[in-house]
């Protein structure tokens, strides 16, 4: 197998930059001896674990090379379909991609007219919820996804959304539970769901659901990126998706920096697949995350929170899915922008 040596290169390690050192990759897994390895030298240059989006959306496999292009080596799709097209996208590289299939969700609201989503996801009862959850266990998907609306805007009913969630658990998956307004923010977080994601474009969450986050141990996916993109739709309006997750982060309630990346007709916006994630950075900077701290929800955190043991660090026997960068980005976070190569386990692109 081919090995590589980058040469006095600083390692972003969860909290900082280590002092130059080598770091040897050996196949697609991170090595040790470096003899016999091509060398770079990676002087000046900081190296990254390949980054993690913990919220994007697949229609093509080029889109798994828009990824990599920007340092995403992980996708974690959160609702596609149809099954084939999820199967192929396994296999499809270059960023590894995991995924829902497709979300349970409600009668009515945006996501029951997106083209192409199944009948069957639409789930009205407990016992269409534990039905939803065995056919994704049998296709094999990697955790679930559902759409939690305020009452009456059309989503999955309590009582379904808490099927949900109780039918994944006994099965040994995670559910992440999409919330957009204050009250679809309050009935995912009700259910106890290991995973939130978005933020309330508008209006602001309940403190007693960020308490509630905070003391169930659950994870939030803001994608600040999406939900700055579908401000548009409010004319005028400021909108509340940075304070309320600077609400969550103040609250201790652990983000992961995920997009909504997406080219998906009926989305309420586009948003581009791997450029994105880099604004994602900046927004969560502006939610009053540090940039060690953003750097981390975008590499150990989101692997260690969805189980991906193999990856979101830098330490031999790891995968070798890893982010070259120019400068320091601890220092100065748009460093991450000034990407010189990104290998996605081993294979530089
Ligand atoms: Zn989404």
């Amino acid at each position: 197998m081919a090995k590589t040596a980058l040469r006095d290169v600083r390692v972003f390690d969860g909290r900082g930059l280590t002092e130059p050192r080598t770091v040897v990759i050996d196949g697609s897994v991170l090595g040790t001896d470096s003899a016999g390895a091509r060398e770079i030298d990676a002087a000046g240059a900081t190296l990254l674990p390949g980054f993690i989006d913990a919220h994007v959306h697949l229609t093509a496999p080029e889109q798994l090379a828009d990824l990599a292009a920007w340092g995403v080596t992980t996708a974690l799709d959160m609702g596609c379909f149809p099954a084939e097209r999820v199967a192929a996208l396994r296999s499809a590289g270059p960023a590894d991609f995991r995924s829902a299939g497709p979300p349970a969700i409600g009668p009515g609201g945006m996501h029951a007219r997106i083209p192409g989503m199944p009948a069957s996801s639409i789930v009205t009862t407990a016992d269409a919820a534990v039905r939803f959850v065995e056919k994704r266990v049998a296709e094999g998907v990697d955790y679930v996804k559902g759409v939690a609306e305020a009452p009456g805007d059309g989503g999955p009913p309590a009582e379904a959304l808490q099927a949900l969630v109780d039918a994944a658990r006994e099965r040994g998956l995670h559910t992440v539970l999409h919330a957009a307004t204050p009250g679809a923010y309050h009935l995912a977080v009700a259910t106890g769901a290991r995973f939130v994601t978005h933020v309330p474009t508008i209006g602001r969450i309940a403190a007693e659901d960020v308490a509630a986050m905070t003391a169930a141990g659950q994870t939030a996916v803001p994608t600040l990126t999406m939900m700055e993109a579908a401000l548009t739709r409010f004319a005028g309006a400021a909108g509340d998706f940075v304070a309320n997750a600077a609400a969550l982060h103040a609250a201790g309630v652990e983000i992961l920096a995920g997009t909504d990346a997406n080219a998906q007709p009926g989305a309420p916006a586009e948003v581009a697949h791997g450029s994105s994630l880099h604004r994602e950075f900046e927004l969560l900077a502006e939610a009053g995350l540090t940039p060690a701290e953003i750097l981390r929800a975008a590499t150990v955190d989101p692997a260690r929170a969805f189980g991906l043991t193999d990856r979101g660090e830098i330490r031999p026997g790891l995968r070798a899915d890893l982010v070259l960068v120019e400068g320091d980005p601890v220092a100065d976070l748009s460093a991450t922008r000034a990407i010189r190569t990104v290998w996605c386990a081993g294979t530089e692109i």
